[in-house]
């Protein structure tokens, strides 16, 4: 799960880690109060999307003014903004957050992300704060130092005092970067987040240092654990078709392809896509149904697919374990009858009650083109969306 970035800020700064005072608006009227509150000095006007790359989208403006406040909040609130983390028509604006500005003399970047490979929180800092990591890394790699934290120890001193010096902190300034690298830790470990990054982490004129973005996402597994978390979830900012499928308990992701496929299990779900692009098709969603699906379950799940206009086929694959085909075969059915199916539909069915399954396809009268393996399956779906 996805929070905000002045969500992000109030969590963190709980745990120690400086940023600036900011207020949350979900108006203009309140943008403008936010900076005579703050003081009337400088701020910075920053839109509230889930989504990063908002500095190079128009998202992020620096006002000197009460009437550049009222200018800037007013272009950003409501505004579609687009980033290179947005779909091409962007995000729609909804809440800012005004906030002081910062003298920035330095920006550095600092993340953390669980590594699977050595199981450790992986502390990820660079001198090339601003800009998109993912540039650095491709680019200039040598840029980014990593410290592996070992769960016993948290995050040492030393360790935190390291990295900070090779990312660039001067000397005077490593008790405060210690401060703010252990603080991060410490609320990573605590809300069980799987990812933390303060991008930029400034180094001020003034000699301060303040984390003047933050993003966090979490496990959504330990959600139950962290209902002040789960409170700050904003489902304007999720996909209504995930949205929807979570409702049902289905395992959904949107995706940019053409072709809809409906499967059980997670395994045979990914097996699917991929041998999907392999035959030269592009998937316009995951969905797995799971083992123990009804039949409104699966019809929900069609429903789903059929919602989306870019899908032009769909293809059903089911491997019928614990699962039965004739589950399958009524929920596909009841699905076409409820929503008008004016897509070709590929249907590949093997395992327990396959026979019935078949028989409730054919009976149906409905344009089901039949598979008799994944391959053939494949195939059939795209040739089907080629037309
Ligand atoms: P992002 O583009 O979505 O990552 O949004 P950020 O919060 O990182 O803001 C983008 C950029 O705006 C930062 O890298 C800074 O250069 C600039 N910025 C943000 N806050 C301030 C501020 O208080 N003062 C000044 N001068 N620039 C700021
Ligand atoms: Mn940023």
């Amino acid at each position: 799960m996805k929070i905000h970035e002045y969500q992000a800020k109030e969590l963190l700064r709980k745990f120690g880690v400086v940023t600036p005072r900011g207020i949350p608006c979900f108006s203009l009227e309140e943008a403008i109060a936010a900076h005579q509150t703050l003081g009337g000095g400088v701020v910075v006007v920053k839109a509230q999307i889930h989504a990063g790359g908002r500095g190079k989208g128009g998202g992020v403006k620096v006002a000197k003014t009460a009437a550049q406040v009222a200018e800037y909040a007013g272009q950003i609130m409501g505004m579609q903004l687009i980033t290179h983390q947005t779909s091409a028509e962007g995000q729609k604006v909804r809440r800012l957050l005004v906030e002081e500005g910062a003298d920035i003399r330095k920006e550095l970047y600092i993340g953390m992300v669980v590594d699977r490979g050595t199981q450790r929180v992986a502390l990820m800092a660079s001198s090339e704060g601003g800009m998109d990591i993912e540039e650095v890394a491709a680019h200039t790699p040598e840029k980014i130092h990593t410290v592996f934290i070992d769960p016993a120890t948290g995050l040492t001193d030393a360790e935190a005092d390291d990295v900070a010096t090779r990312i660039g902190v001067p000397a005077h300034l490593l008790a405060q970067s210690r401060t703010m690298l252990q603080a991060l830790y410490k609320a990573f470990d605590e809300t069980d987040a799987s990812l933390a990054e303060i991008n930029p982490l400034v180094l001020t004129g003034d000699d301060r240092v303040i984390a003047l973005d933050a993003k966090m996402n979490f496990d959504s597994n330990a959600l139950y654990r962290h209902p002040e978390i789960t409170a700050m979830r904003d489902l304007d900012e999720e996909d209504p078709a995930e949205i929807a499928a979570s409702k049902f308990d289905l395992s959904y992701i949107s995706l940019d392809g053409n072709i809809g496929c409906l499967v059980n299990g997670a395994g045979l779900a990914m097996a699917t896509m991929d041998i999907t692009k392999l035959y030269g098709g592009s998937p316009a969603n995951f969905l797995d149904v799971g083992g123990g699906a009804t039949t409104e379950k699966v019809t929900e799940a069609f429903k789903l697919m059929l919602a989306n206009p870019h899908v032009e086929g769909i293809l059903v694959n089911i491997f019928g374990g614990i699962m039965r085909c004739d589950v399958i075969a009524t929920g596909v059915v009841e699905a076409a009858r409820q929503v008008k199916l004016n897509v070709p539909l590929v249907v590949r069915l093997e395992g327990t009650n396959v026979e019935l399954g078949k028989q409730i396809l054919a009976e149906s009268g409905l344009p089901i083109i039949s598979a008799s393996n994944m391959a053939d399956a494949a195939a059939k779906v795209v040739e089907a969306v080629r037309g």
